[in-house]
């Protein structure tokens, strides 16, 4: 008989501006949850980003590293700001998300986009086009031409300045993306749509060619193939064909961001980065350091952050849920973070958002 864990380490980075802000809302969430479920979460905090910077003169210093690879999962709320803008470049806070993803090998960035029924209206989209809307982007992290060599800026044979970068993907890099996205598409819809540029870039040809070989041993999940430029128009024209979007380092850098924009804010979208051993949970947004202090921030992101480190670093699927209800439930009373206001809804800080979804999840059985 398998004995289900129950004793976990987690790594809070809380890191800079509005990071502290929302991490301190999800830590309530997930508090709620490890006593609803008899769990021993222990919770290990260190400087990251800025805040690591200023506490060791590195962003991601070597202790905030060990914490995060001892740990079951790590959760992080955002870094950067104005006042690190001018240090030098491999010092700057967004050094350490580089530093987090390539020290813990985080291959697979997993960004579902999934509208809220309150939020229908918040959607720059209309109502009938976003209705309903529930997709998942997986995008490939560590390679592409965002790693590739060469790189960089030099003179070509004519005596010319040029610039260049280089887009590889080797076979081991693709099967285990493309391993991930089928894995979670049998848990959702069973639709995985790979994007590429096979009709232009061998390399995506390549990819094109491995997804469907590792395809065979997935008779149960639909794959199509969709060329990057259809799939940025049928985001914007027909979101809902899609269940999951599998896709290179580059392009889902840039859909991911479009399908974010779908759902009303930026404030609303959680994240999961996955390796073999390790994995790192936080919203999409950044620092906002123009709303830091003012408890102007919206923490949902973080605590739906908070529902996928349960559900793929702890194996424990219900949380996910009960935090996706609570949210949903919050936001049908017609509260609102300033990120979210409309017309006939009552405004809450940062504090008081945490405080309801509490409220709501601990209403539930
Ligand atoms: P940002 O995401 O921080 O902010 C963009 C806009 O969205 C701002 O107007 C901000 O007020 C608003 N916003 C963001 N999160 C919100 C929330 N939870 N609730 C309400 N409003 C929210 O992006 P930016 O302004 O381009 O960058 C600010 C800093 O964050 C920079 O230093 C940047 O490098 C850094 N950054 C960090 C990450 C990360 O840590 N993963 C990601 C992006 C940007």
């Amino acid at each position: 008989m398998q004995i289900m864990k129950t004793e976990f380490n987690i790594a809070v980075f809380p890191g800079d501006g509005i990071g502290p802000e929302v991490v301190a809302e999800a830590i309530k969430i997930l508090k709620i949850i490890e006593s609803k479920l008899g769990l021993k979460i222990t919770l290990n905090e260190a400087p990251v980003g800025g805040a690591g910077y200023e506490a060791t003169g590195h962003p991601l210093p070597d202790a905030t590293l060990d914490i995060a690879k001892k740990a079951d999962g790590v959760l992080l709320g955002a870094v950067g700001g104005p006042k690190w803008e001018t240090i030098d470049f491999s010092l700057r806070p967004e050094r350490a998300l580089l530093g987090l993803r390539s020290s813990l090998g985080l291959y697979a960035n997993l960004r579902p986009a999934r509208i809220f029924p309150a939020l229908v209206d918040a959607s720059t989209l209309k109502r009938e086009v976003v209705e309903g809307l529930d997709l998942l982007v997986v995008r490939e992290l560590t390679g592409g031409i965002y790693f590739g060599e060469p790189r960089g800026v030099g003179t070509n044979d004519k005596g010319e300045r040029h610039g260049f970068n280089t887009l590889v993907y080797s076979e081991p890099e693709i099967k285990r993306i493309a391993k991930i996205a089928f894995d979670v598409a049998r848990k959702r819809n069973s639709k995985v749509c790979s994007v590429d540029k096979a009709n232009v870039l061998e390399a995506t040809g390549f990819w094109r060619e491995v997804v469907t070989g590792l395809h065979s041993q997935y008779s149960d999940i639909e794959l199509s193939h969709m060329y990057v430029d259809n799939c940025a128009m049928q985001l914007v024209r027909n979101p809902k064909q899609f269940d999951v979007i599998l896709t290179t380092n580059m392009f889902g850098d840039i859909l991911s961001d479009e399908a974010s924009m779908l759902t009303g804010s930026i404030g609303m979208l959680p994240s999961a980065s996955l390796g073999e051993k390790y994995a790192m949970y936080e919203p999409i947004h950044g620092s906002a350091p123009d709303i830091a202090g003012k408890e102007l921030a919206n923490p949902l992101a973080t605590i739906l952050s908070v529902g996928m480190l349960f559900k793929y670093s702890l194996e424990k699927e219900e949380p996910n849920v009960w935090i996706e209800k609570a949210v949903e439930k919050v936001l049908g009373q017609g509260v609102r973070t300033a990120d979210l206001m409309s017309d006939g809804m009552k405004q809450v800080g940062t504090k008081e958002m945490g405080d309801l979804v509490a409220a709501e999840l601990e209403k539930m059985n």
